[in-house]
């Protein structure tokens, strides 16, 4: 259960005063439906309101703030023109400007021979200086709810930028004092405020310097961010290894007869990482373990060397891959080689239906299917198992923490293998997967040429035509990606159903060319993706649905279009699509000149290397600070303040404070462990707490 005092965070904005249905409907666009989004929203902003001392020293084209008096009114002539309210003050001349107003209000405000402070943007029109629509207007007797400093906030079509700022302010004061859950030592040696204080100061900027990534109010909630979440991890982590699990332990008789049979030598890599996943599935408590290997390390193989070790120890393994074909075809790479290890294999599809499928799950159920590859929805459809005792996830990016933790919920003890070919910035590996182990497959298979990668403006179209064309007639074949599907949703981009049929057009017969894309319905797509595997096809246009995993060894070009709307991590996964096999292979980046300078430094960075862990550090940096680590496709939590370019240190200092308090206080009990707990629901990563004893 949520603390109590965290309640008035929790609630929707409209709670706040004068916001109504339609303002929290804008509010929750700009920053969410909660009290906590808006206390997570930082200004992007600061304006200085303090009052300039005369007319004559204002700078024009600024916000400024003066004390006028107040001359004389002018009522419009015209029908369309403006009311002018002519002012002074010792050093000069000011006019105020109101279009569409009404007379009497403006009398009340701006009564002839008055004083009034005024603060707008000013302007110089014909020599003289005007203000149009003061954003505010003061009586200097009186009290003024106009602050010095005023935060300027992400604002969204029909967001006042004074409506957000109060309701920003109303959230702060909402701010309860909350106890300390960061190590004493450390909120001294970093000069860290409390929370409340950090909250209350990252509202209340004093000038551009406070709105910086480095200041200690917003480390420190940057800290509080990447410390909740490795917490979390670190509870789950603990927890798993305190329960009791499945001891699969092997002799290797199975994995035996496949490896003289492949035709190849496992790399050292592959090798030392079949070690590791065999001695954790041994071992008595749950495995919970990432095979993180970039695209073409050999994973697969791996995959097999577990489900194998889990049959010699008697239990059966489920193989899930995010798509249809991405199962299948594990399937049919496998099967042989399940076959020569004396075993059985079945692929599980949404798409078997009556019969056939039922006798395919009794064989499951019966236990004389051994391993079942299928998609991700054997979890959630009833798969029955006889005695399942290994599960193998692959791409995990779209296997978030909740799922890995569903698994550890439910009570299956079943122990867990999830492949990933994301590389991970080593900053961010632990945010992402710290409530697992790691194998790493840091080598790639021998004898892979380099994909040569060159990049081209789109008007070199009719060179990649003739390099398509030379490369079918060599017997090889070709992708070529696309940003979008179809011409209407394009917005500019090529759209793949154009470019397949400009390709047919062009090569006629003599190159069949065929189209995928995800709208397409699954069977339809099943059957171009094998039309190109048996190599009916020579050229496959797609979207972005052949980014993941699936193998055609004699695919040697990669085209991709409007290079520069895709993440550099993705350019390197559709890179890895070619080059599997021995022959050389190319990568052509087409892009839509001129070219931005990220858009530039990514296709640089692609040109250089090939390594997936330097890929995904630069692309990192080249994200840089303000983008914060939203990448839902890396599998991370959502961070709102911290930035893994400006706030790397704090996640190694999170690291092993969350390691420590696990370790000393691992049901959260003490004053600390406490407060801590109260941390992880203010940051919403309390999905682990109900895995504590008293949670
Ligand atoms: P990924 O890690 O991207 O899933 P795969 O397991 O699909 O990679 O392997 C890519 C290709 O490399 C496959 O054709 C596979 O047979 C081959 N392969 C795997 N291991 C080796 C190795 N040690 N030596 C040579 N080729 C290998
Ligand atoms: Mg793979």
């Amino acid at each position: 259960m949520r603390p109590e005092v965290l309640t008035p965070l929790f609630a929707d904005v409209s709670v706040l005063p004068g916001i109504g249905p339609r303002l929290a409907a804008l509010i929750t666009k700009t920053a969410g439906p909660r009290v906590v989004d808006l206390l997570a929203t930082a200004p992007t902003g600061v304006i200085d309101r303090r009052l300039s001392e005369t007319i004559e020293a204002a700078t024009p084209g600024t916000t400024v703030t003066l004390k006028v008096r107040i001359d004389r009114r002018e009522r419009p002539e015209g029908g369309r023109r403006p009311h002018k309210i002519l002012c002074s003050d010792e050093t000069g001349f000011l006019t105020l400007v109101y279009f569409h107003a009404k007379e009497p209000w403006l009398a009340a405000q701006f009564p002839e021979g008055a004083e009034r402070i005024v603060s707008g943007k000013l302007e110089s029109v014909y020599g003289g200086l005007q203000m149009a629509h003061p954003d505010y207007v003061a009586d200097p007797r009186e009290l003024c709810e106009m602050p010095e400093m005023e935060p300027v906030y992400p604002l969204t079509a029909g967001l006042a930028p004074k409506v957000m700022r109060k309701a920003a302010s109303a959230a702060v004061e909402r701010a309860p004092a909350l106890q300390e859950w960061i190590a004493k030592g450390l909120c001294e040696r970093e000069g860290w405020p409390g929370w409340r204080e950090a909250v209350r100061l990252l509202h209340a900027p004093r000038g551009q310097e406070d709105l910086s990534a480095r200041t200690p109010p917003r480390r420190r909630l940057a800290y509080d961010e990447i410390f909740t979440s490795l917490l979390a991890l670190a509870l789950i982590r603990n927890r798993r290894a305190a329960a009791k699990g499945r001891a699969l332990v092997s002799d290797g008789s199975r994995w035996a007869r496949v490896e003289p049979t492949l035709p190849f030598a496992l790399t050292g890599a592959q090798r030392r990482s079949i070690d590791e996943v065999r001695a954790d599935m041994a071992r008595p408590s749950q495995m919970v373990r990432l095979l993180q290997g970039d695209v073409g390390s050999g994973k697969t193989i791996v995959a097999l060397a577990a489900a194998l070790a889990a049959a010699e120890a008697g239990a059966q393994t489920a193989i899930m891959a995010p798509t249809e074909i991405l199962a299948r075809q594990h399937e049919e790479s496998l099967r042989d080689l399940i076959e020569a290890a004396g075993l059985q294999s079945i692929l599980v599809t949404g798409r078997d239906k009556g019969r056939e499928r039922e006798a395919k799950l009794a064989g499951v159920k019966a236990g004389y299917v051994d391993i079942v590859f299928g998609t991700h929805a054997l979890f959630s459809e009833d798969v029955a198992f006889d005695d399942l005792g290994l599960v193998v996830v692959d791409e995990q990016h779209r296997f978030g923490v909740r799922q890995r933790l569903a698994l550890t919920e439910k009570g299956t003890r079943t122990d867990l293998l999830v492949m990933t070919a994301t590389p991970i910035p080593r900053t961010l590996a632990l945010a992402a997967y710290g409530d697992m182990d790691v194998s790493r497959l840091d080598e790639k298979p021998p004898g892979r040429q380099p994909v040569a990668t060159i990049a081209k403006p789109t008007a070199a179209l009719d060179e990649v035509f003739e390099a398509v064309g030379r490369a079918a007639r060599r017997g090889e074949q070709v992708y070529w990606v696309c940003p979008r599907v179809e011409a209407e949703d394009a917005g500019g981009l090529v759209a793949a159903e154009e470019r397949a049929e400009a390709l047919g057009a062009y090569f006629g017969a003599r190159v069949p060319v065929g189209l995928v894309h995800g709208k397409m319905p699954g069977p339809e797509k099943d059957a171009v993706m094998a039309a190109f595997y048996e190599k009916s096809l020579s050229v496959l246009v797609a979207t972005t649905v052949i980014e993941v995993g699936v193998n055609a060894p004699d695919a040697t070009v990669m085209v991709i279009e409007n290079a520069e709307q895709f993440g550099l991590a993705q350019l390197h996964q559709l890179r890895g699509r070619v080059g599997r096999g021995s022959k050389p292979a190319t990568c052509l980046l087409l892009y839509k000149s001129p070219l931005g300078e990220t858009a530039k430094a990514r296709i640089e960075t692609l040109r250089r290397t090939d390594d997936g862990f330097v890929i995904a550090e630069e692309d990192l940096a080249l994200r840089g600070a303000g983008d914060a680590l939203g990448a839902a496709q890396s599998g991370l939590p959502r961070f709102r303040l911290a930035d893994a370019a400006a706030h790397q240190s704090l996640f190694d200092m999170a690291a092993d404070d969350a390691r420590l308090l696990v370790e000393e206080d691992p049901e959260l009990v003490t004053p600390r462990g406490q407060a801590a707990r109260t941390a992880l629901y203010l940051f919403e990563r309390d999905a682990a707490v109900k895995l504590l004893k008293s949670g």
